[in-house]
């Protein structure tokens, strides 16, 4: 560099956006006015599987091409990545991953689309668009409760909603009678109101629907070491899953994650 008396430009008016540091990084992506995209492309309601598994490939591939992701969870048209707490990805500069992972989230959401939605092309006057935000989280526990917070209030207590309320509009109601009828329900209401009116046993929905999905490395046991220990070790083989991740089984299963 030339060291040139233009250089004080970038010194004094380039902000720095560094995270903190030793804190695990979560990227959260949302579909930019997805209600209107998801009637455009015709989902299905409440849940169009097609979506939700373009939406996993998606996270799978920025597993794949970004080694310091250690955990990703998503529904409908959100995705959260978890990065290393040690990561020093982009020197933890928050515009910078943003700026990378929505560059590369889009452009396999373009590329995958056709794949998932043969008969649909993607149209740039409607085209998908995403925003994404950083939080810094200091430890273990409190991001495993930042997970368990977007799987029960978000994707569980939105899914329930949806559910019971496209049945009622499905079976005749119009939007505003069916939003009438359960707008002041409980959860157990609305698993009544599903199971006695439609004949339809909530819990044994789909788990990608009621859960969520999770995309993580796998975990195996090598067979021995020299010592005849043996040995665990990470794959690379990606796992996209539906399990429960608010209570500890699923973090006691694969200790390997999130462990800090
Ligand atoms: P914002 O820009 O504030 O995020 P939004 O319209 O995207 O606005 P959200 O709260 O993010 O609002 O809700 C996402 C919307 O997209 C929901 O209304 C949902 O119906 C629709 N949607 C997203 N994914 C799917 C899917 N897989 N199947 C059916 N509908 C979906
Ligand atoms: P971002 O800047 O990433 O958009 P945000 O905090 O606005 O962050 P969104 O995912 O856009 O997060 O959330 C807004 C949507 O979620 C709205 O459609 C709102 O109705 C719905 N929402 C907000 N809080 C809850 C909640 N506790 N349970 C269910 N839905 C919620
Ligand atoms: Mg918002
Ligand atoms: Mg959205
Ligand atoms: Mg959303």
């Amino acid at each position: 560099m030339a060291n040139s008396k233009y250089e004080y430009v970038k010194a004094l008016f380039e902000a720095e956006d560094k995270l903190m540091p030793s804190t695990w990084i979560v990227l959260r992506i949302n579909g930019s006015n997805f209600h209107k995209f998801s009637d455009e492309y015709g989902f299905e309601k409440p849940n169009d599987e097609r979506a939700l598994k373009l939406m996993n490939a998606c996270a799978k591939a920025m597993l794949e091409e970004f080694p310091d992701i250690e955990f990703a969870y998503g529904f409908g048209d959100e995705y959260n990545f978890v990065f290393k707490k040690t990561t020093q990805f982009y020197k933890r500069c928050s515009s910078k991953i943003v700026s990378i992972g929505v560059s590369f989230f889009m452009s396999v959401y373009a590329r995958e689309w056709k794949e998932f939605f043969p008969d649909k092309d993607l149209s740039l006057k409607s085209a998908p668009f995403f925003k994404f935000r950083t939080i810094c989280y200091p430890s273990t526990t409190i991001v495993r409760d930042y997970l368990a917070w977007r799987q029960v209030d978000y994707c569980h207590i939105n899914n329930q909603y949806n559910t019971c309320f496209w049945m009622l509009v499905k079976s005749g109601k119009n939007k505003s009678e069916a939003q009438d009828e359960i707008k002041s329900s409980r959860s157990q209401d609305k698993y009544e109101i599903l199971l006695k009116q439609f004949n339809m046993n909530y819990n044994e929905l789909p788990a990608i629907f009621r859960k969520g999905s999770c995309v993580f490395r796998d975990k195996v046991e090598e067979k021995c070491n020299g010592n005849g220990q043996p040995v665990e070790r990470l794959t690379s083989k990606l796992v996209i899953d539906h399990p429960d991740i608010i209570g500890d089984e699923f973090w006691v299963d694969h200790r390997h994650i999130l462990k800090g």
